[in-house]
């Protein structure tokens, strides 16, 4: 197997027999450096399920090499997938009933922003919301098809997810109708994000076989702002308050850390596309995104403008773009 080095951008041909799990062996980049007591050790390690190798003497990162001719080939089949594969929608009365910003969410916005600027944001995002004021993100795709929504409790004074807390606390005042997220001991109010497909199921109004195909979250801003260019976050909130702080650009969120995946960016692929990974998750998504411009050609880079910018305590915390530009408002 062909590896591409993604540290010192060279090819090294390895190879690695098939079975399962990780697979030991020397490096081809330092092994043959190393004193020669220690140029058999198998410093090398490939992961089979992630195919993503790693050697731990001299820091190595690897993933397999493609050339151009089979990522042409590669790509026609994604595209062929991606018309065969069966993708379910939602109704479009589900998100016209629920648009509006009086979520804990939208108070929260709305104590920073004026009514203009979020205007701009129920157009462009069309933020819905649930009668227990939680938010609803919908992942809305490029042709316009609605594939679900997100559904997230926030509190709206400090704009923070809401964590499971006491049924009885003086936060939430025993309301009745919160029975169905109360867990069977009755004692902990849940506030796990959940999504409008699931709720739908459970109210039998959608068949049990329906599954969610998830797009990036503002991939239809594509169609309607095509000159502008992509940014791209991990949370529908940081890419929410980007836009209203950077307008000029395309605020997308992958909406969730492992979302940074070949098939969600497929649809963007041709764009050019800045990612700011939250804090601490820098390497990770570094690594993410080389191998899916080698697979896929897309152009994605990463900002190391929160790296480079961030104290102890930031990076601690694994703050995003957002809170950076929210504290300084
Ligand atoms: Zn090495």
């Amino acid at each position: 197997m062909e590896l591409y080095n993604l540290t010192d951008k060279k090819k090294y041909e390895v190879n690695i027999p098939s079975g399962i799990g990780e697979y030991y062996s020397t490096c081809p980049v330092c092994s043959h450096l190393r004193k020669p007591i220690n140029q058999k050790k198998r410093c090398f390690s490939w992961n089979r399920t992630k195919e993503v190798g790693h050697c731990y003497h001299c820091g190595s990162s690897f993933v397999e090499f493609i050339e151009s001719e089979k990522l042409k080939d590669k790509n026609e089949k994604h595209i062929n997938d991606s018309i065969t594969q069966h993708i379910n929608y939602i109704n479009p009365k589900y998100l016209n009933l629920s648009l509006g910003l009086d979520s804990n969410f939208g108070t929260f916005l709305k104590s920073i922003f004026n009514k203009d600027e979020l205007k701009t944001i129920i157009d462009d995002y069309q933020l819905g919301m649930t009668k227990d004021n939680s938010v609803i993100y919908w992942y809305i795709d490029k042709e316009n098809k609605i594939r679900s929504g997100k559904i997230m409790q926030y509190d709206p004074k400090t704009g923070k997810r809401r964590r499971d807390e006491p049924e009885c606390s003086p936060n939430n005042g025993c309301s009745p109708n919160i029975t169905d997220s109360i867990n069977s001991n009755g004692r902990t109010r849940r506030f796990a994000p959940t999504w409008v497909h699931s709720e739908l199921k459970k109210q039998n109004i959608l068949p049990n076989d329906w599954q969610l195909t998830q797009c990036l979250f503002g991939e239809h801003l594509l169609i309607k702002y095509p000159e502008k260019s992509v940014m791209l976050v991990e949370s529908e909130k940081t890419a929410i308050i980007m836009s209203l702080y950077q307008p000029s650009f395309n605020w997308m969120a992958t909406g969730g850390l492992n979302n940074l995946t070949e098939n969600k960016i497929y649809p963007v692929r041709k764009c050019e596309i800045t990612a700011f990974a939250d804090l601490k998750c820098f390497e990770l998504w570094q690594s993410k995104a080389e191998r899916i411009n080698l697979n896929i050609g897309s152009k994605i880079e990463l900002s190391n403008m929160l790296e480079e910018r961030a104290t102890k305590e930031e990076r601690e915390l694994g703050l995003d773009i957002a809170d950076f530009f929210l504290s300084e408002k």
